[in-house]
């Protein structure tokens, strides 16, 4: 029995975090006491913060400070290469390979009917529209290797206006199958990126 309503409530709050049981979240709240006014005020304030002024960039969804994210204003990134991904983490692991250097479609997720998320919920139509307005020279479809990332994939390959000119690749799979993409070791992701294959359906 906790002797606190504050405490409670804290640990209530610590315990809605994914991967934080109860015990946990009582060990985080205890620790909080012990750091001072300032260092909790200061924790406090970054999630506040977070939630406030985080913003999504216009053009790639990416998470941003700035209504245009710092890949996309950045000149020198390719921007004839659009690399489709599920969500920001995948933007930071292929980030952290260091083996790409052109432009990414964040999604926010992939179809997954049994979730009830369907392609309106993802940021799909904005992706098609950037490819009838940018010079693209290859779409890589960057989803996770399980089955509602390639039913993503395929999706987003029938979408693809016809006629275009541009090249449709995909990761190499050395990333096995069910992994997620941001759970991959750097240098099988940066492998994966770097030699890229056509896009095959089916
Ligand atoms: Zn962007």
């Amino acid at each position: 029995v906790i002797p606190s309503k504050y405490i409670e409530e804290a640990v209530n709050a610590m315990a809605s975090l994914p991967g934080v049981g109860r015990k946990t979240a009582l060990r985080y709240v205890l620790h909080m006491l012990s750091r001072s006014e300032e260092d909790v005020e200061h924790f406090a304030k970054a999630l506040v913060q977070l939630r406030t002024h985080l913003k999504r960039c216009k053009v790639c969804q990416n998470v941003s400070d700035f209504d245009i994210c710092a890949i996309c204003s950045n000149p020198q990134r390719d921007n004839s290469t659009i690399c489709v991904v599920e969500d920001v983490r995948d933007v930071m692991a292929i980030e952290s390979t260091h083996q790409y250097k052109g432009l990414y479609h964040v999604l926010g997720g992939r179809i997954s009917p049994m979730e009830g998320i369907g392609p309106g919920d993802l940021s799909i139509s904005p992706l098609i529209g950037r490819l009838t307005h940018t010079a693209v020279k290859e779409l890589i479809l960057a989803l996770s290797p399980t089955m509602e990332g390639d039913t993503t994939a395929f999706y987003i390959y029938r979408k693809v206006p016809a006629g275009s000119a541009f090249e449709i690749t995909t990761l190499t799979r050395g990333v096995a199958v069910g992994d997620e993409l941001q759970y991959t070791d750097e240098v099988t992701l940066g492998r994966s990126i770097a030699l890229r294959t056509p896009y095959q359906k089916g």
